[in-house]
């Protein structure tokens, strides 16, 4: 590194370098779930693990210390360098805490991991995946030591993906949610009033359903020239750069609505990529600031956008147009279809309202494991108790059950809960939004969702990570995260189309 350089050029130019080999490591995944052949998976584990090793090299050399502490020294109080600096520190001692041994370790664990979860599940038998998931509540437990010797391991685990958030603010979280929650779905399940869902079911050949997909993401502000869209098992969006974000999708013959709101969904993911701000590009300040702000993002799109009549006054004509099949439908058709309440097995297909539950599940589990009230033998039973208390149904086997997700299987514990903060900061946001800038029903039916969009952009997006997740919401929305707002469109929805609450 050239000596000439002042500290603030020679921290964005090493953070530069680490920032690329992120993105290098981002379109290896994304190569992977949507173009990788079969046969290049060994291969592909190699290729990362040494990426992951340098990547770790650089956030843990010297000069970058360096750098970080010239710049400390330079930044004025209140500065966005000072803010610049503090988020590279605490990137930097975190990775520094880590043993290396440790962190090499976890990175086999992980890929051994995620192939015998997939064997126990295609097979049914969680004794497959019970050595790789013990390990591996072992070594993460390891790593929350490491990283957090006061013994507050859920939280040190929970900030990979929230930073600073804590146990303790989501216990009364959850404990409002499952108490509003589960008298709403008992009350619906107890009605006895299935939705008819003929509305949405038809023969949808894939290709119309993309192209639909692609008008809406297009229409909500997806910029196409700086990103795509392409086919995977499971949908996500990885933000490469802010000129190249990449959606997948997946679609059902039969029904649209997996396209349409996996689409509508990855799409809010991408307008958040997209919406970062251009001064901080490759600086530690320049990317989004949590899982829980981007899913905020994805669910803003998804349900209040994507699930409003207004919404549908507008794009239903173009959904005719696509899908021949909905030629004879109506909004009035379709709303209560994308509004069903039904207590479910599996998270990723469940309904707004029962969603959360689903969440607090792992959230009981995950916390009872890193506190060492409940060992990884003992997860199956566990599972299955809190589905029947919370959900009041249970899985007549593991694959519907304890083995349905990845997440374990790559260590990532601490994650789930950004599901549920993120579906509440959407509908927090989105009342806010609706405040300042009156209701959007007119502008969703008329197409226009520049508005929505521009405000997003101006309380959220443009600030990367310069806030922490909390004060961004409150300087949004003017008070801390609550469930109100996310209850308050939930009851409001299901009196509609149940006729409960
Ligand atoms: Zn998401």
């Amino acid at each position: 590194m050239s000596s000439h350089l002042g500290a603030e050029e020679r921290l964005y130019r090493l953070w530069g370098e680490y920032v690329d080999l992120v993105s290098t490591e981002e379109i290896l995944h994304w190569d992977q779930e949507t173009t990788m052949p079969a046969g290049g998976l060994e291969g592909r584990s190699q290729l990362l693990s040494t990426l992951a090793g340098l990547r770790h090299g650089k956030l843990c050399a010297p000069e970058l210390l360096e750098a970080i502490e010239g710049c400390a020294e330079e930044a004025a109080p209140g500065s966005v360098l000072e803010a610049q600096v503090a988020e590279a520190r605490w990137q930097v001692e975190r990775a520094a805490k880590l043993p290396v041994s440790l962190a090499i370790e976890l990175a086999e664990v992980q890929s051994t991991g995620v192939a015998a979860w997939q064997e126990a599940r295609t097979r049914n038998d969680f004794s497959i995946f019970r050595p790789f998931l013990e390990r591996m509540v072992e070594l993460k437990r390891q790593q929350a030591a490491a990283l957090s010797p006061d013994g507050r391991a859920y939280d040190a685990l929970m900030d990979e993906f929230e930073p600073g958030m804590k146990e303790e603010a989501l216990v009364p979280l959850f404990t409002h949610l499952r108490e509003a929650l589960g008298p709403l779905v008992r009350a619906v399940v107890e009605a006895g009033k299935p939705v008819d869902e003929g509305a949405v079911e038809g023969e949808f050949p894939e290709q119309l359903q993309l192209a639909f997909g692609k008008r809406m993401a297009k229409a909500i502000g997806f910029d196409f020239s700086a990103g795509r869209l392409d086919s995977s098992t499971h949908p996500f969006c990885v933000g490469i750069n802010r000129g190249d974000v990449r959606l997948t999708w997946r679609s059902e013959p039969g029904d649209f609505r997996p396209a349409v709101f996996g689409i509508l969904h990855e799409t809010g993911h991408g307008l958040y990529e997209q919406g970062l701000p251009a001064a901080w590009d490759r600086t530690p300040l320049g990317t989004s600031v949590s899982l829980g702000i981007h899913e905020s993002q994805s669910r803003l799109w998804e349900n209040l956008v994507g699930r409003s009549k207004a919404f549908w006054q507008w794009a239903l004509p173009a959904l005719h147009e696509a899908l021949p099949a909905t030629r004879k439908v109506s909004v009035a058709d379709i709303w209560p279809a994308l509004h069903t309440v039904k207590p479910s097995l599996i998270r990723v297909e469940a309904d707004e309202a029962t969603y959360n539950l689903h969440v607090a599940v792992r959230f009981d589990l995950e916390r009872a494991l890193f506190a060492g009230d409940l060992e990884v033998r003992d997860l199956p039973g566990a599972w299955d108790e809190t589905y029947e208390k919370l959900l009041g149904i249970r899985a007549a086997e593991p694959a519907e059950g304890v083995l349905q997700d990845i997440h374990w299987s790559l260590g990532s514990f601490g994650y789930f809960p950004t599901y549920t903060l993120g579906t509440l900061a959407a509908s927090q946001l989105f009342e806010a939004a609706k405040k300042d800038l009156g209701d959007f029903d007119e502008a969703f039916a008329a197409g226009e969702f520049q508005p929505l969009l521009g405000w997003m952009r101006e309380k959220i997006h443009r600030y990367g990570r310069r806030y922490s997740a909390t004060e961004l919401i409150e300087k949004a929305t003017g008070r801390p995260l609550s469930s109100e707002d996310f209850l308050t469109y939930l009851k409001a929805t299901t009196a509609e189309v149940y006729g409960v609450g």
